[in-house]
């Protein structure tokens, strides 16, 4: 009875569909900043319950309502008056756009399931990577599991191409990796980077997967010059490469498709 009314309302109106994806967007992306702060150090997610970092207070439900509360609070710890980072607000405020952002892009689909699961992967993986310079094994290694599953149900493109894609994405990251460290003498991609790769596959096919590295490199390089030209003293300061992966992947997997016919037939190809 209400499956049927949440099932004429989100197919009939998108934007009920947008509003209510960006309302679960808050509360994932308050879960993805204790995933991005935790799992990187190896902590649990679920225990200790949220904590203030500095008096060490527990977190009460009021304190816990996404983006209102650190308006309310204005971004201060209601118990010891500390003030919290605004990183963490404005990780939940973009969970909740990219997920209205996806709603009102794919639609009451089933793909829909796999667009969300894909922009909460790709915010942990960045904030880890922001953070602490790592790309947990867990968050993958759980997005490789839910990719699976998820593909076996859902389906745009044939199964095989997913499965050449996770084989592609983990070859191609790693030759890069090899070749960079041979060129530059130095490590110049991380673990987490090619295992990402390999899980973007699952979500993205052959054709985006590529060019979300295509994408990813072209986003960091920009980022780079910009950076060098800022502080020229510190011109080999590490970049991390996780929020370009991110941004270019997310992108080759909404607009990919259209990318890539409009260039080829820019080309003449078709
Ligand atoms: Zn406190």
């Amino acid at each position: 009875m209400i499956l049927t009314f949440y099932n004429e309302l989100f197919s009939q109106h998108r934007l009920a569909l947008a509003a209510a994806a960006a309302i679960l967007g808050l509360f994932i992306g308050s879960f993805l900043n204790v995933v991005g702060i935790r799992l990187p150090r190896g902590q649990s997610v679920v225990k200790p319950p949220s904590h203030c970092p500095s008096c060490k207070h527990r977190l009460a439900i009021l304190d816990l309502v996404p983006v209102f509360s650190y308006i309310v609070l204005r971004g201060k710890c209601r118990y010891c008056k500390i003030r919290f980072s605004p990183l963490y607000a404005l990780v939940e405020a973009l969970t909740a756009v990219v997920f209205g952002f996806a709603a009102w892009h794919f639609g009451w689909t089933p793909e829909l399931a796999a667009a969300l699961t894909l922009a909460a992967l790709l915010i942990a993986a960045a904030l880890g990577d922001l953070l602490y310079r790592i790309i947990p094994n867990r968050l993958v290694y759980f997005g490789v599991f839910v990719g699976v599953l998820l593909r076996i149900l859902i389906q745009p493109l044939p199964l095989w191409n997913y499965a050449a894609a996770l084989l592609i994405g983990f070859g191609l990251l790693y030759t890069v990796a090899v070749a960079g460290e041979r060129l530059l003498r130095k490590e110049s991609m991380g673990g987490g980077d090619i295992k990402l790769f390999a899980m973007l596959g699952l979500y993205l096919g052959i054709g985006n997967v590529l060019l979300a590295l295509f994408l990813a490199s072209l986003f960091g390089l920009l980022a780079g010059i910009v950076a060098i030209r800022a502080r020229r003293d510190q011109a080999d300061r590490y970049i991390p490469f996780g929020p370009f992966i991110a941004l270019g992947a997310y992108a080759a997997y909404v607009w990919g498709d259209a990318i890539i016919s409009g260039y080829t037939s820019l080309l003449g190809w078709r």
